[in-house]
């Protein structure tokens, strides 16, 4: 088993993105928002090198964990870092002074920890707003507060720019909500200074979200899993987006077996075989982050052919049909997910979850090369 990162492809899919940001700002006649590119939880399984070398178009990153954006700092990333969730103990704010890193506010906690601060090297900070995602950020109603404080902090030479952040929970698949988050994020930052930062993938690829703001608007999107060439939206595949795939699963068939009518295959007998088969094993389980509740008939491709899974998926291995790949056996290639195979959406989907979390739930034993 062993998985491919796809450099190009990261690449593509980033000028995808920035692509449409400028067509469409241009014909509004709007400066286009810059890109912070997420690369949070290892650039979403890619590894934080690649996405360093394949994102150096991007005006900026944004993840969560400090050994990774100092990563991203000794592998010569010097421009911005947004810590999606800021810091959380007055120690780390020496070390994003240090690395130069943007943090999120979204507590009182942390308004206090800058209020000790001494003066020093200023960070950048994104004040957030919590618009109906009830996750991070301060309400509406203390919001404003809020933001005098941070505005204080800049004064005092503690933070340097200070700017209003929100995210949205229904970019995806709802306009109603998405509309409402943002009606409640235009009044509740109405006076305040400082650019914006509002859109994930699904948000940045709908340009009427990013032009909500008012067209001289300093914004700043943060897609992620689009890069990836996973799509954020439920009904439209990447590949219509105009995506590619950066990551790709392969193994090989490592034993057949012909089936008898009526005969379980694997464990718990999931599948039973309603006619005499043919069957594949793949060197590909669970503990290399394939999906074990993939059901029978989750796509899979073997020698370019597409056919489908059958029976559990085990920790080592699964099992394919190979009735109708006569020309299949031993030692034949086999792409789970990825260039030449299936979308990882269409597993994710077959499976009940999603992409990105087949994509980051690659396990550390698949070796990985980089093309
Ligand atoms: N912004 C924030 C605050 C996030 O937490 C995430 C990821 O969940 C993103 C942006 C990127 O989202 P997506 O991968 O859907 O583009």
């Amino acid at each position: 088993i062993s998985a491919s990162i796809s450099l190009p492809s990261l690449k593509h899919n980033l000028a995808v993105v920035a692509t449409q940001l400028n067509s469409f700002s241009q014909q509004d006649s709007r400066v286009a928002p810059h890109i912070w590119a997420v690369v949070k939880a290892n650039a979403y399984g890619h590894g934080i090198h690649n996405a360093v070398r394949a994102f150096e178009q991007a005006q900026g990153l944004a993840m969560l964990d400090l050994d990774e954006a100092v990563k991203c700092r000794e592998a010569g990333w010097s421009k911005p870092i947004l810590m999606l969730e800021g810091f959380f103990e007055p120690a780390d704010i020496a070390v994003f002074r240090d690395y130069s890193l943007w943090t999120t506010l979204h507590c009182q906690e942390q308004l206090d920890m800058l209020g000790a601060a001494q003066p020093g090297q200023p960070l950048h900070a994104l004040v957030k707003l919590n618009t109906g995602m009830n996750r991070l950020g301060f309400s509406a109603q203390n919001y404003a507060a809020a933001y005098r404080q941070a505005l204080e902090a800049q004064r005092r030479g503690v933070l340097g720019t200070v700017g209003k952040m929100t995210h949205f929970a229904r970019s995806d698949d709802s306009v109603d909500v998405t509309q409402e988050q943002f009606l409640l994020f235009q009044e509740a930052t109405r006076h305040l200074p400082g650019p914006v930062s509002l859109c994930n993938s699904a948000a940045t690829l709908t340009p009427r979200y990013w032009m909500w703001p008012s067209p001289d608007t300093e914004q700043w999107v943060r897609p992620g899993i689009c890069l990836y060439g996973s799509s954020p939206f439920p009904n439209q595949p990447a590949h219509d987006l105009g995506l590619r795939p950066a990551m790709t699963l392969r193994s090989q068939i490592i034993g057949v077996q012909e089936v008898a009518a009526g005969q379980g295959v694997g464990y718990g007998h999931a599948f039973i075989a309603p006619k005499p088969m043919r069957v594949g094993v793949v060197a590909c389980g669970y503990a290399d982050g394939y999906p074990r509740h993939a059901p029978n008939g989750t796509p899979v491709t073997v020698d370019g052919h597409a056919t489908q899974l059958v029976g559990r998926v085990s920790m080592d291995m699964l099992i394919v049909d190979l009735t109708s790949v006569l020309q299949a056996g031993i030692g034949s290639p086999v792409v789970l997910w990825g260039h030449g195979g299936p979308s990882v959406d269409q597993v994710a989907h077959a499976a009940g979850t999603i992409g990105y979390e087949l994509l980051c739930a690659l396990a550390p034993r698949v070796p990985v090369s980089v093309t």
